[in-house]
């Protein structure tokens, strides 16, 4: 007999620097689910020149959200062609218009919430560093420069980039605190919301899927030690 198994619609959420990236491809890769990431999404509509690609990318470019008309038209689009798929939301709702006209349209069925302490996304985000002539990029967490401030090659001085300041990613985490926290709590009070707690991916990732395995059936079983 042929297996008939519900759908499983999920949403991940996390501050920039959390991992949210990580987490996501390790979803996809061990559960039948389809990845739509929103970054993705208008990346592309920008590159095919689409009329909201043209709209949103004014937006994007000065580091502002994207109008909640545009994205949740957008995506509301992009799921109706996922009607009989799983799949893993990533990047949307950023606001909480967006989720409740998600709610109203195509609701989630759970979502995940990467809590990292803040110190830990603060150091993640500030630890990029930049040869800038020769476009060489040092990480003071996992690839450090053998003398701290100098290009191993050149002995020239390094720089950190505009959006990897501590100012700007500041603001960054600023524009989630005030737009995208308050959408935690809509989940919350909706009884959907998953929290998963850790400094690392590696922490958090065997959390994520033993939860997950309880909602839908791995591609291959694995059993993760937790550390
Ligand atoms: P971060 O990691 O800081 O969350 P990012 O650069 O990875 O940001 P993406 O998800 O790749 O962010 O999206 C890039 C840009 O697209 C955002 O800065 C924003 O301008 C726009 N954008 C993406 N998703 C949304 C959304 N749901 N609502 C409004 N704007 C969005
Ligand atoms: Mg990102």
């Amino acid at each position: 007999p042929t297996m008939i198994s519900k759908t499983l619609r999920t949403i991940i959420m996390g501050p920039p620097g959390s991992g949210k990236g990580t987490i996501s491809s390790r979803i996809v890769k061990d559960f039948r689910l389809k990845h739509l990431s929103s970054g993705d999404l208008l990346r592309s509509q920008i590159h095919n020149k689409s009329k909201e690609g043209l709209q949103a990318k004014k937006y994007i470019d000065s580091g502002q959200l994207v109008p909640d008309n545009v994205m949740v038209q957008l995506i509301l689009n992009e799921l109706q062609k996922l009607k009989h798929d799983s799949w893993l939301l990533d990047g949307f709702p950023r606001t909480v218009p967006q989720a409740e006209a998600l709610h109203t349209k195509e609701p989630a069925d759970v979502v995940i919430n990467l809590n990292v302490p803040f110190e830990i996304i603060m150091s993640r985000l500030t630890s990029r560093w930049t040869h800038a002539p020769s476009g060489r990029i040092y990480n003071t967490d996992f690839n450090p420069p053998k003398v701290q401030g100098i290009d191993d090659v050149t002995g020239e001085e390094l720089i950190q980039r505009e959006d990897d300041k501590p100012e700007t990613v500041k603001k960054r985490l600023e524009t989630y605190q005030a737009h995208t926290e308050p959408v935690l709590n809509y989940y919350r009070n909706l009884g959907i919301l998953e929290e998963f707690t850790g400094k690392y991916s590696n922490e958090i990732w065997p959390k994520v899927h033993k939860f997950l395995s309880t909602k839908t059936e791995p591609l291959q079983y694995t059993v993760y030690k937790f550390c």
